[in-house]
């Protein structure tokens, strides 16, 4: 039975909700440790390492690689070194770069008097298509090769046109995985040679998304980048729940946090002392690994160990999973719950106002009750 039909044998309502499991499921860990082997049988909604959809998708990459790496052959000119750079790990690459040359000199423009192609940065949002801005979906339709990684789901990769091209360049590939200045190289090599070329990324570009380091090595060599907003995995998640990421009275502020500590870096937790307001909102982004030892930090610092607090595995799409808990208890819960990334954490008062917040509360002590 497909995933749909199942779910619509749960619960009659769930298309409403596009295909979500219903919130009784999968608001408790012990829950949804019942539901885990029935939703990971089904194929991750982003395009993660053992993705079967996105090795079919980037397979004209690798089709004719053999082939074509003994049959190339470039010429030593040196303004050509970084293109064949490229062309040696992609030969296909290569051979797009041609076409989309060829295209625009028999469109009339004369070899070097044209001036590059567009590059948009896009935000897909976090994984839900509908979730997608009318601009970020023009764009998606228009262009000749869209770069992508980890979290930008399936979903919205579904809306290419037919002769646009996929590149994966996701940090965390099984293979091929490539690095941020070959990513930038690519950019700036498609953009010279007139291509439309979309940057997609998981929820807004510019929100932890290393969207400001691609815009500024792109204007550096002199090519614009139009930036595309998209929602990003705070908003789209509470909205999801029903939390008000602020509220008159209750919180006043909200902070985006990072969890991920830089290679090299200082430890990025420091901040777990301004963080600490209890009239705050916090949203943690990347911060599961780190956690257990940011709890303690912002109760060491004055948040309350009763703060409600909410911890949300792949917001928005059909796997996604849910833990409530009070700060204290979080980590524990995460653990119990066994989530995995993208996971993102959302602390403060706020999360109480969630309807789902009393269902869960009502849950864990009819658990505890029954035991
Ligand atoms: N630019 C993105 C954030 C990229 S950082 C945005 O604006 O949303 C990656 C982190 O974002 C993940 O580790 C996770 O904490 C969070 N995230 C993104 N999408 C998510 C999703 N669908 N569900 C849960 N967390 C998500």
């Amino acid at each position: 039975m497909a995933l749909a039909d199942r779910l619509q044998f749960l619960s009659p309502s769930l298309s409403s909700i596009h295909f979500r499991k219903p919130n009784s499921i999968n608001i408790h860990p012990l829950c949804s440790l019942h539901y885990d082997s029935f939703f990971t049988s089904y194929s991750s909604p982003f395009t993660e390492k053992h993705s079967i959809q996105r090795y079919q998708r980037d397979q004209w990459l690798y089709k004719n690689q053999l082939e074509q790496i003994t049959s190339c052959s470039f010429p030593p000119d040196s303004h050509l070194n970084r293109e064949n750079n490229i062309a040696l790990q992609l030969p296909e690459l290569k051979k797009l770069l041609q076409v989309l040359r060829e295209k625009r000199e028999s469109e009339g423009c004369s070899k070097g008097k044209y001036g590059p192609g567009n590059v948009f940065l896009v935000g897909t949002g976090p994984g839900d298509p509908e979730l997608l801005t009318l601009k970020a979906v023009r764009v998606i339709q228009s262009a000749d090769l869209l770069l992508y990684d980890r979290l930008v789901s399936n979903d919205v990769l579904d809306l290419i046109g037919p002769d646009a091209r996929l590149l994966y360049v996701g940090k965390t590939a099984g293979y091929h995985s490539r690095t941020q200045e070959e990513i930038h190289e690519l950019l700036l090599s498609f953009a010279e040679a007139g291509a439309t070329v979309v940057r997609l990324k998981g929820g807004d570009p510019l929100v932890f998304g290393r969207g400001g380091e691609e815009m500024e090595f792109l204007q550096q060599q002199g090519i614009q980048v139009k930036v595309i907003p998209g929602i990003t995995a705070a908003s789209g998640i509470a909205a999801e729940l029903g939390i008000p990421l602020t509220q008159r009275g209750v919180a006043n502020s909200v902070k985006f946090l990072t969890g991920h500590a830089r290679k090299g870096g200082t430890d990025p937790l420091f901040v777990a002392e301004n963080a600490a307001d209890p009239d705050s909102t916090l949203v943690v982004y990347m911060g599961l690994s780190t956690f257990p030892s940011l709890s303690l930090k912002l109760l060491h610092h004055g948040l309350p160990p009763y703060t409600p607090a909410v911890a949300v595995e792949r917001g928005t799409t059909p796997q996604q999973r849910m833990v409530f808990a009070e700060l204290k208890d979080l980590a524990q819960q995460i653990t119990s719950a066994q989530l995995i990334s993208p996971t993102l954490i959302i602390i403060g008062k706020v999360v109480a106002l969630s309807p789902l917040w009393s269902i869960s509360l009502k849950e864990t002590s009819s658990l505890v009750e029954a035991k």
